[in-house]
């Protein structure tokens, strides 16, 4: 679904890089959780998946046809316009040229907001208005669906639903799911793979794996 080979890329076109030879495979029907420290280059990653920055050298490729895609939460994006949810997405539904209107209500349905699409935008909690992000991602039926932090500045009750909603579009629909993570107990128990992004580098590794690197207890339960 996704590779990237020997991958480099700094935002002036020189060194540093921020990306330093990235390798990565990732197929079909994984949930894979990007985890590293802040800077680390998680967003600039996935604005590359998306193709919305160019390699400064090497290849990143994805065969996904349709992407869905749920940017870094930034209130600015709703702020001051009085619309609606249902304006909102159906503007988007114009922009992806998707002549059926059931897409709207289909999308509310999936994210547990079918009787939101008359609440204005600006009076939506954290929680809610992420689901509507994510609704809105799901509206051209993406077979790869990358979500930059979903759970930041969102409460405790409303990431559980979050992450149920993702996990069932992986499990039930076999969506291939790329989600940033800075909530590394996330990142454990909700996905399949963790991309470990480090100093320019990055390795895949199982949740079970990145747990016992992180709390420096191995898998047998012995510190190392
Ligand atoms: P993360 O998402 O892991 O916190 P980012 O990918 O956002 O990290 O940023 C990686 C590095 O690139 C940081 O040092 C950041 O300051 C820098 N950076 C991010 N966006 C830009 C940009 N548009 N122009 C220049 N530098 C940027
Ligand atoms: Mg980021």
């Amino acid at each position: 679904m996704i590779k990237a080979e020997n991958l480099y890329f700094s935002y002036t076109g020189a060194a540093p890089y921020i990306l330093g030879g990235v390798n990565l495979e990732l197929k079909d029907g994984e949930y894979v959780s990007v985890v590293g420290d802040n800077g680390s280059g998680k967003s600039t990653l996935i604005r590359l998946i998306l193709k919305l920055l160019k390699p400064t050298s090497g290849r990143i490729e994805t065969t996904a046809g349709r992407i869905g895609y749920v940017p870094q939460r930034s209130d600015a994006a709703h702020s001051g316009f009085p619309i609606t949810v249902r304006e909102m997405l159906d503007s988007y539904r114009h922009l992806l040229k998707l002549k059926n209107r059931d897409v709207i209500d289909d999308s509310l349905r999936q994210v547990g907001l079918s009787d939101y699409s008359g609440a204005l935008m600006g009076t939506l909690s954290g929680g809610q208005s992420q689901k509507v992000m994510i609704a809105r991602a799901l509206m051209g039926d993406p077979e790869l669906l990358v979500l930059d932090e979903p759970s930041t500045g969102v409460d405790v009750h409303s990431q559980k639903e979050i992450y149920s909603i993702i996990k069932k579009l992986n499990k039930e629909k076999g969506m291939t799911i790329v989600s940033v993570e800075h909530n590394l107990v996330a990142a454990i128990s909700n996905s399949t793979l963790i991309y470990h992004l480090d100093v320019g580098h990055g390795h895949i590794c199982t949740p079970a794996q990145f747990a016992a690197e992180f709390t420096g207890i191995g898998l047998d339960g012995r510190e190392e």
